[in-house]
């Protein structure tokens, strides 16, 4: 049996832990909120521990598995008489799921590798259906051979499991990733607000747009699913999407590429977080548009 601690049941940690609650592998879970934790060992039906504290989920673990908002949560994870560092196990591993950014996990992969802990960076797209599937995929960072360490733990919730680099790459990765979808997402709700206000239906304008060269997967899946249909299912906060935005456009500041589109969609992010808090679903950025436009793309 393999021992894995996994810190961080929310929205998409949940599911993907899910994953190691079987054979072979043998799963201490420790979450903030504590009720969370004991709710989650219920559901999964087998002998998961609920460890204390996160020196208490890592004591014994062979890997520990992060997934919390920002690396900045991780970094601080690390400390005190019950943080991380009081209870891994030297010759351990740290597979950091946070979507987070370079330069805090080269950080903390420096402050690990310090005690003899391996750390990869390892985010995961593919949202919680991906995770509930287990077919997400997962963009790493770090050394090689931590990489094929790590490898069995995020076939279990993985499919596409890609090394991008030296430590950082996979959050570098993940960034832009979800930048681009913020990117497609606001333009998509900018152009088909202005459709439905010119007295095309949003339905017929999609239906052409996804058989033409304008289409994605933000007009293919989330505009038919969430939008058109008012249902706008909390899956992925906006908090999140605001913040990966910001890191791909702080990675293209620090590597000097004039990037204005980037650094504008951070800025749209931010106010749309602002405007509509921080349970607000990343696809409810379009609302924004919407109250704008004073039009509902339906
Ligand atoms: P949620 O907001 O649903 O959950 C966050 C989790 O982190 C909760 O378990 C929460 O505990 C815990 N947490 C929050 N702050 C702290 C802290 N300071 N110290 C310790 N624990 C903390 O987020 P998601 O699960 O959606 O996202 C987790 C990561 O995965 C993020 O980096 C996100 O960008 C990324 N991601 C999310 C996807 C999605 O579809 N949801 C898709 C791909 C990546 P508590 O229960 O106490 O609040």
């Amino acid at each position: 049996m393999t021992r894995v601690a996994f810190l961080g049941l929310g929205a998409i940690g949940a599911p993907m832990a899910k994953h190691l609650a079987q054979p072979p592998f043998e799963l201490a879970v420790w979450n903030r909120t504590a009720a969370k934790a004991r709710t989650f060992a219920f559901s999964a039906g087998t002998g998961v521990r609920v460890a204390k504290s996160p020196a208490d989920a890592a004591r014994g673990a062979e890997f520990v598995v992060l997934c919390l908002p920002t690396s900045q949560d991780v970094d601080t994870l690390l400390d005190g008489a019950e943080g991380l560092l009081a209870g891994i196990v030297r010759g351990s591993m740290v597979i950091d799921c946070t979507s987070g950014d370079p330069a805090t996990s080269r950080t903390i992969s420096a402050r690990l590798a310090a005690i003899g802990v391996g750390y990869i960076d390892a985010p995961v797209s593919g949202g919680t259906a991906g995770a509930e599937k287990g077919t997400l995929t997962v963009m790493c960072g770090g050394d090689e051979a931590l990489f094929e360490r790590a490898m069995p733990v995020m076939r279990a919730f993985g499919e596409k499991i890609v090394l991008c680099g030296p430590t950082g790459s996979g959050d570098a990765v993940k960034a832009v990733n979800n930048a681009l979808l913020a990117v497609h997402l606001w333009a998509a709700g900018e152009g088909l607000a202005a459709l439905t206000k010119a007295g095309v239906s949003p339905a017929l304008a999609l239906d052409v747009i996804n058989a033409s060269s304008g289409g994605s997967r933000t007009t293919e899946r989330l505009f038919p699913e969430r939008v058109l249909s008012r249902a706008f299912p909390r899956t992925f906060r906006l908090a999140l999407l605001d913040k990966d935005v910001g890191i791909a456009a702080g990675v293209a500041r620090e590597n000097k590429v004039p990037s204005p589109l980037l650094q504008l969609t951070s800025e749209l992010f931010r106010a749309a977080h602002s405007m509509l808090g921080e349970e607000a679903d990343h696809v409810e950025a379009v609302r924004v548009i919407e109250q704008w436009a004073g039009v509902e793309i339906k």
